[in-house]
């Protein structure tokens, strides 16, 4: 694991960013799953054999647990409702790569009870063993504050279930209350209200929550938006750094269109994901030739 994970500092649109690369903590871990299931992973769990889970066919979180069940020597069953026709036959990202790591995919089955044997997973890595690793991630952006004078900072990262934002807004607030960090956030699965709900259920009270931004137009989670694809090339093209297709290119837009939280020193923390860009780049071309 390469922890502290780098921060670098990138130009975009003629303003400075810092950009924590959680991308690049472990090379099949994606990035904040490292953080999210860091608890599983250094804790000795003796007696486990087998971690379940569930989810879509594609989550980078099936992936990251493949590589987790792998490691600790467990199986790992993966239930799922249906598998996209053109995903079987053409496996390819975090599926293919889950598959090679012995994730044993159960379709159209409903998740067994869990047993003492068994570790059991909410979609996505939803629960109170990922602040673990999400302390850390937030010690190390406090560590850095400290070391480059940077009193006061505003951070932003792209929600899925909400999880990381949750527990790192916790965590620089109440360990670190002495410095004025915000986390905002938008929500990139589900509207504003599901990610409300999300954190209301990990956390009872809204001190420590994240601030959610929006734009104005809906979104849904895994289209093609011209918008995101045009964003992702512009973002790469000036940093240099490539992102992720189905959270970044949002996230990215949401906080340009917010220059009350850019205007003060801001750090984006790239969650990783990139494994997932090998079907949606090609997506992307196909569909926008001339973005
Ligand atoms: C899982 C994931 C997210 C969402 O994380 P949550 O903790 O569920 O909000 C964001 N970006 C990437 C690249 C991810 O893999």
């Amino acid at each position: 694991m390469n922890l502290p994970s780098p921060i670098q500092s990138v130009t975009f649109e003629n303003k400075q960013f810092f950009i924590k690369r959680d991308d690049l903590i472990h090379p099949d871990f994606s990035g904040n799953k490292a953080r999210k299931f860091y608890y599983f992973l250094k804790n000795d769990l003796s007696g486990i054999e087998k971690v379940i889970s569930y989810g879509s066919s594609q989550s980078n979180a099936m992936y990251s647990l493949s590589v987790l069940a792998k490691m600790k020597g467990w199986k790992f069953e993966y239930y799922v409702d249906h598998i996209a026709e053109y995903l079987r036959e053409n496996s390819h990202g975090n599926y293919k790569a889950a598959l090679e790591n012995d994730m044993q995919m159960i379709v159209g089955r409903g998740v067994p009870t869990p047993t003492i044997e068994t570790i059991y997973i909410e979609e996505g890595g939803r629960q109170k063993e990922a602040e673990f690793g999400i302390k850390i991630l937030a010690q190390e952006i406090i560590d850095w504050q400290e070391e480059n004078g940077i009193g006061q900072l505003n951070v932003f990262l792209p929600s899925g279930t909400g999880t990381t934002a949750l527990f790192l807004q916790k965590s620089l607030i109440t360990h670190h209350s002495s410095l004025i960090t915000r986390v905002y956030t938008t929500a990139c699965v589900g509207d504003t209200t599901y990610l409300k709900k999300q954190f209301l259920e990990l956390e009872a009270n809204e001190k420590y929550h994240p601030q959610i931004l929006t734009l104005d137009k809906k979104h849904h989670f895994g289209k093609l938006y011209k918008e995101n694809y045009k964003i992702w090339l512009k973002l790469h093209q000036q940093t240099g750094v490539e992102f992720d297709l189905l959270y970044d290119p949002l996230g990215w837009r949401v906080l340009m269109a917010h220059p009350e939280v850019h205007s003060k020193p801001t750090l984006y923390i790239h969650q990783g994901g990139l494994l997932g860009n090998e079907s949606m780049l090609p997506r992307y071309k196909r569909k926008y030739p001339f973005p």
